[in-house]
């Protein structure tokens, strides 16, 4: 199949389903877990980001999450965000499912965006289920408007559930795509690498984009073995 093969076929299918993870924001400034930027303070970030750590340690945590959230509110959505969300302009059924919770892609304008991860400049109440958009300088851990309780970073973090919708926003899209889209993920993480094969086993043409091989690879019809900005704009023309 040819560059121009590819490219008529994204242009003419009328379903389309995306899967994003960390590496579709690492052009921004957003670095990956498993990347060479993964460490903060001497922790791993695979060692923050969960329930236990939190419980042991709110306040680590949430320096942590703060951290991020300034990194996050430095930097800008970058060409590859901008093309997915030109893409939704021009498709009937255009599903974006995300593993990232850093907001990136509904700033560079996608519509219909599912996070399965959460978002990290949300905060969200365990006692009363309030959840906040978090201002600059929040206070740590910030207090529930609602009801006053300490509240938590609105992420999923690893060993949780993931939101129930958006998984199975993410089922449906992927089960009647016509093309499926997986950008900058190593697809490690179940339940989202799943996404990928059912695609594939809907009959879906899968496109794989990401630098390394990942365990979606073989499910793939087409692998751009890049990075997401050059990998979107050949793509897309
Ligand atoms: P991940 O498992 O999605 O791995 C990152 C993938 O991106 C790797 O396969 C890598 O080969 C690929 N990659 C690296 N640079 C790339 C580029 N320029 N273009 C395309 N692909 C590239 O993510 P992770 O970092 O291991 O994080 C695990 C979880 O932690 C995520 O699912 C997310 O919930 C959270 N996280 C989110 C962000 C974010 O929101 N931006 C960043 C780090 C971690
Ligand atoms: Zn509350």
């Amino acid at each position: 199949m040819t560059t121009a093969d590819i490219r008529r076929t994204l242009k003419d299918a009328t379903r389309i389903a995306v899967l994003t993870g960390a590496g579709i924001s690492a052009a921004s400034g957003v670095p990956t877990f498993r990347g060479d930027d993964g460490l903060w303070r001497n922790f791993r970030a695979q060692d923050l980001a969960t329930p236990d750590a939190y419980r042991q340690n709110p306040q680590l945590v949430w320096e942590w999450y703060q951290m991020r959230f300034n990194a996050v509110m430095n930097v800008q959505p970058n060409a590859a965000h901008l093309a997915l969300a030109n893409l939704e302009k021009g498709c009937e059924d255009f599903t974006l499912i995300t593993q990232n919770v850093d907001g990136l892609h509904q700033r560079a304008g996608s519509d219909n965006v599912f996070e399965l991860h959460g978002n990290l400049t949300q905060a969200r109440c365990e006692a009363c289920g309030e959840v906040v958009v978090l201002e600059a300088h929040f206070p740590l851990p910030p207090p529930c408007p609602a009801c006053r309780a300490p509240m938590r970073p609105n992420v999923v973090w690893f060993g949780e559930m993931l939101p129930e919708h958006a998984f199975e926003a993410g089922v449906d899209a992927f089960n009647r795509a016509e093309v499926a889209l997986i950008i900058g993920t190593s697809a490690v993480v179940e339940p989202a690498a799943s996404l990928g094969r059912i695609a594939a086993q809907a009959g879906a043409f899968v496109i794989e984009i990401n630098p390394d091989r990942t365990p979606l690879t073989m499910f793939a019809d087409v692998t751009l073995r890049m990075d997401a900005v050059t990998g979107m704009a050949q793509l897309l023309g």
